[in-house]
């Protein structure tokens, strides 16, 4: 008698179900935010040898690792943001929060055009017209085209005089987002959860603000979106469960219907 979990390795295996890799490589050039003073930055990601098949360790290789918890493609914890301090740190996010339906928001032309584009709750509207309600329980992926700089660190982080030049949402967006609707998760290809004009909205940074104190997560610096159909694929999210921890790098994987 087949089952659920039978039925899904019956598509894998068929090929009806593919696996899309929505994790960007992880490497010492993968870039990471860059705050202005006075505040802290979190480094990229660097790496200690401890042994390579040598006196140290003559059969086996492995290193010492130093990265940030935000670095690279990775999830940001309610309390991450003090809005969401007495929310779930990463290691006491429920895993079923952790799989689930992904929808996929494409304003890639538009962030062509204007790469500061901000994503608008009329936008989402609009969306929901044409795909219906974004999923209770599901995440919100939103798609700019920003994957392909993922390796340029100055195309990556594109800040100009003013600032950081991202796409992301407005601020009413992001309430709308954290409020009006019951996804647990939004995320995005660049290299924070806010658009890049983010520090000078109201509230400063609203996505952190409203999505992680409403108890909801970030997922940033994804990959292979446009592999994606608008409804229908199924996001699966691996963060590490580090106790405390304010997010986590993870690999974030897609199950996307033939
Ligand atoms: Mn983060």
């Amino acid at each position: 008698m087949p089952t659920a979990t039978s039925a899904l390795l019956d598509a894998l295996a068929g090929g009806a179900v593919r696996v899309v890799d929505l994790t960007q490589p992880l490497s010492e050039r993968t870039p990471v935010i860059q705050l202005p003073p006075p505040f802290a930055n979190t480094p990229p990601l660097s790496r200690r040898t401890l042994s390579r098949y040598d006196e140290n360790g003559p059969a086996w290789a492995w290193d010492v690792l130093e990265l940030g918890e935000h670095t690279g493609t990775h999830l940001d914890a309610p309390v991450h943001w003090i809005t969401g301090r007495d929310g779930d740190d990463v290691a006491s996010i429920p895993v079923e929060h952790l799989v689930g339906p992904a929808v996929v928001v494409d304003r890639t032309a538009e962030a062509e055009a204007d790469p500061g584009y901000l994503l608008t709750v009329a936008d989402l509207e609009g969306f929901e017209a044409e795909h219906g309600t974004l999923p209770a329980g599901g995440w919100v992926l939103f798609r700019t085209g920003w994957g392909a700089r993922a390796q340029d660190p100055g195309a990556f982080l594109n800040v100009g005089p003013a600032g950081p030049v991202t796409p992301g949402p407005d601020a009413e967006a992001a309430r709308w987002l954290a409020t009006e609707r019951e996804i647990v998760g939004f995320g995005v290809e660049t290299v924070g959860i806010d658009a890049g004009a983010a520090g000078g909205m109201d509230p400063p940074f609203p996505v952190h603000h409203h999505l992680l104190g409403q108890g909801r997560y970030g997922l940033t610096q994804l990959a292979n979106l446009e592999a994606l159909p608008v409804t229908g694929a199924v996001i699966v999210v691996a963060p590490l469960r580090l106790v405390g921890g304010t997010g986590s790098p993870v690999r974030a994987l897609a199950l996307v219907p033939a």
